[in-house]
């Protein structure tokens, strides 16, 4: 029976490295290996881009709305599906990757953020900790050299702590941070209770 991969990682983790390496493994050696981003991601369009420069274009871009069952019935001889961006997906998305892979035997490696800049889990990651069959967590570094958990989002070069899970257009960028910078500069910061609490003790 095939499986449901999911390998998550904080910003800078190399997961897209991971995607466009694995699908070329895969097409390399003349099998075919369907590569998926959902649309809600819009940097790039119909391409995967990595940080260090690499890119590909993708076979499909998901929207919310889409049935991923219906789009790879158009294809013949899949050999596995490759997915990027992978917190985006919807969770019905994800009900139907743990149908394409127990009902249609095609395995489905995905990869993606497991937090946003707030620290919850995107509803995409959280569904597939739940169905994954394999967890893999890729590891980003942080600034001080520690390994990376969180995603702190950046506006005018300030850390911020208020807004939407997803913002697309906005000028913002965001920093791989450890559980202590993530508290020192984000959290603490933008919490007058945390401030007083650390204060009395
Ligand atoms: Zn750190």
């Amino acid at each position: 029976m095939a499986k449901l991969y999911f390998n998550y990682g904080a910003m800078s983790a190399g997961k897209t490295i991971d995607v466009i390496t694995t699908a070329y493994k895969y097409n390399s050696r003349g099998m075919k290996a369907l590569l998926i981003k959902p649309s809600i991601d819009t940097k790039g369009n119909k391409k995967v881009t990595s940080r260090i420069g690499m890119e590909k274009e993708v076979d499909i871009l998901l929207k919310p709305e889409d049935s991923l069952i219906e789009y790879i019935k158009k294809y013949d001889n899949i050999t596995c599906l490759v997915i990027d961006e992978a917190q985006f997906l919807t969770e019905r998305q994800v009900y139907e990757l743990v149908i394409i892979t127990k009902k249609l035997d095609i395995p489905a490696v995905c990869f993606g953020l497991k937090v946003d800049f707030k620290g919850n889990l995107f509803p995409g990651s959280e569904a597939l900790f739940r169905y994954a069959d394999s967890l893999k967590e890729m590891v980003a570094i942080c600034n001080c050299g520690k390994k990376a958990r969180f995603n702190a989002r950046k506006i005018n070069g300030e850390y911020v702590f208020d807004g939407e899970q997803v913002v697309i257009g906005a000028d913002e960028s965001y920093d791989p941070l450890c559980e202590n910078c993530f508290l020192d500069k984000v959290l603490i910061p933008h919490s007058k209770e945390f401030q007083k609490i650390l204060k009395r003790s």
